[in-house]
């Protein structure tokens, strides 16, 4: 299984678009890992997990076009994490490409509210078939198994993390959410992940809502797989979804995860386990 870190920034990008704070002014200057698209992950050629907007300038980064891309899942409707439009650019004239496979897009029922909403009723799918999915029901998408579990994020939207199997090799994408509830800990007890893609937005600070996962929670949610043999030693556990409020640069969260076996994810980071 290769997981490739497509975008490691939460909603406003890092530095954020129109953010003149001191994080931001320092991200700028400095540069490298410190730029940060929105989230979203490739494993191997043919899966997405979400579709931010910035999906464009992701593909044209690393060289590749989503034509290879057979799944989407999608984890909830935030702008951050779904943008349905640039579906649009799959057909003629945007697209010419031959015998084009129908792309499958998964998702939550209000994440196909909003898919509806921009292909219209009935929609115009330019290929896209729409699978409504529900939390702790599987599925398969291709030749991986899919397990949606609850977020805790905006639960009006229904949220899920995934855990995806393929080929003897588990990953768990655990973006957004804040701490779990006790049945989605409960579900994660038969697991064991190779590896783990968790979000940090809020660094320092802690999110009263508990809608993310901050430096602090992060650590308890990697301290807590331990305790329930979620991980073994050679689990790669790598954060994701930095927001610039959290204050803290790349060097910075390097440091604050040093020695704790947690990775700081980077746009274009390739996290690689053998089948
Ligand atoms: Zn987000
Ligand atoms: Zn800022
Ligand atoms: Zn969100």
């Amino acid at each position: 299984m290769r997981i490739r870190i497509l975008g490691s920034g939460a909603a406003e990008g890092f530095p954020a678009l129109f953010c003149e704070c001191e994080t931001c002014r320092r991200a700028r200057a400095i540069g490298g890992r410190n730029l940060r698209t929105r989230t979203s992950v490739q494993v191997d050629e043919s899966v997405l997990i979400d579709l931010p907007p910035d999906i464009l300038s992701q593909v044209q980064r690393e060289g590749f076009s989503l034509a290879s891309v057979e799944h989407i899942l999608i984890t909830h409707s935030h702008r951050d994490h779904f943008a349905p439009a640039e579906l649009h650019l799959r057909r003629e004239p945007f697209a010419h490409w031959e015998n084009q496979p129908p792309l499958h897009l998964y998702g939550t029922d209000h994440t196909c509210e909003v898919f509806r909403e921009t292909f219209g009723e009935p929609p115009i799918e330019q290929g896209v078939l729409f699978h409504t999915i529900h939390p702790f029901v599987s599925f398969a998408a291709g030749d991986m198994f899919v397990l949606p579990i609850p977020a805790s994020h905006s639960s009006y939207l229904n949220p899920v993390n995934y855990i995806l199997f393929r080929r003897g090799r588990t990953l768990l994408a655990a973006f957004d959410t804040g701490w779990y509830s006790e049945q989605t800990w409960s579900a994660l007890n038969e697991w064991q992940f190779d590896v783990l893609v968790a979000e940090c937005t809020t660094g320092h600070k802690s999110d009263p809502m508990n809608e993310h996962l901050s430096v602090h929670s992060v650590k308890r949610m990697h301290s807590e797989l331990k305790r329930r043999g979620c991980l073994k030693d050679t689990s790669r556990f790598v954060t994701v979804h930095f927001s610039h409020d959290g204050g803290l640069l790349h060097e910075d969260l390097e440091r604050v995860f040093c020695g704790t076996g947690i990775e700081v994810g980077y746009d274009g980071m390739v996290v690689e386990v053998p089948d």
